[in-house]
């Protein structure tokens, strides 16, 4: 895969080209393995000649000024996975060229690459749509687990806002962890309500496919019944006011789609992510 990237990009956080970036790895899962499987579906997807590669908003998102690709991260054999990914996502930033959409892998990579897009976003609201806040101090013994990476994002002030929507698994600890760090949880019951995330200036979207409802994206590793649509998801992606900085589609799970329904699903979410950055 090339990198594609280096002509027409105006310099800036909010200006580069969104770049592609693969991050096959899910050993800081709990329950279930499998993510690390899903870059290369998720690219395959996004190339199939079932659809074609235009947002709804009119972006063509085929054309290499609209979507570069820096390939995978190669994960397998690193002992330092976190230091990998934020390099790999410094390099996609390096002269305000490349704008990180990451595939993940399990949510435990959205640390790694806040650290990294960070020095270079001064104000920075990161929009979090999850069935799951994220936010234990620790999982299982391990705080850098797919559980935690929020509480990491705090504690780190990688973040100046966290709003998370699609939220229908807070436990005491996680509730007391949100309000220990001001986060603001549009849960799913707010969600039915009308409550909707307001979000100006620059923003980084991270995005749990769990969170929509396994009725449209059952290849996930924990399916948690009552979630988004996909249309409400695309909503969401397209109405940002903000620039997107950057982005992630983290949590699929291809051991876990059958028939194959959830791959497209990440496709579009990355398109429409991809149609939003430089519309
Ligand atoms: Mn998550
Ligand atoms: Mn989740």
């Amino acid at each position: 895969m090339s990198a594609g990237v280096g002509t027409g990009a105006s310099s800036g956080v909010s200006g580069g080209v969104p770049t592609l970036l693969g991050l096959p790895y899910d050993g800081a899962s709990s329950f279930r393995r499998g993510a690390a499987a899903a870059p290369r579906l998720i690219r395959e997807a996004l190339r199939s000649p079932s659809s074609n590669a235009w947002s709804e908003g009119g972006v063509d998102v085929g054309a290499v000024t609209a979507l570069a690709d820096a390939g995978d991260v190669d994960l397998a054999n690193v002992a330092d996975v976190r230091g990998a990914i934020e390099s790999a996502v410094a390099s996609v930033l390096r002269g305000g060229l490349g704008r990180p959409v990451a595939l993940g892998g399990d949510h435990s990579v959205t640390y790694p690459v806040l650290r990294a897009l960070r020095p270079s976003c001064p104000a920075l609201t990161v929009l979090h749509v999850d069935a799951h806040p994220d936010l234990y101090d620790q999982f299982e013994g391990n705080r850098f687990s797919h559980a935690c990476p929020f509480a990491r994002v705090m504690e780190d002030r990688l973040a100046d806002r966290l709003v998370q929507v699609g939220i229908r698994t807070l436990n005491a600890h996680q509730r007391e962890q949100a309000d220990r760090y001001g986060v603001e949880v549009i849960d799913m019951r707010a969600w039915a309500s009308g409550a909707r995330p307001e979000v100006r200036g620059p923003v980084y979207l991270s995005v749990d496919v769990d969170a929509l409802d396994p009725a449209f994206a059952p290849g996930v590793s924990h399916r948690e019944p009552g979630g988004l649509s996909v249309r409400e998801l695309l909503t969401i992606v397209q109405g940002m006011d903000g620039p997107i900085v950057g982005a992630d589609v983290v949590e699929f799970n291809p051991g876990q789609d059958p028939v194959g329904l959830t791959a497209p699903v990440c496709a579009k979410i990355v398109k429409e992510i991809v149609g939003a950055m430089v519309r």
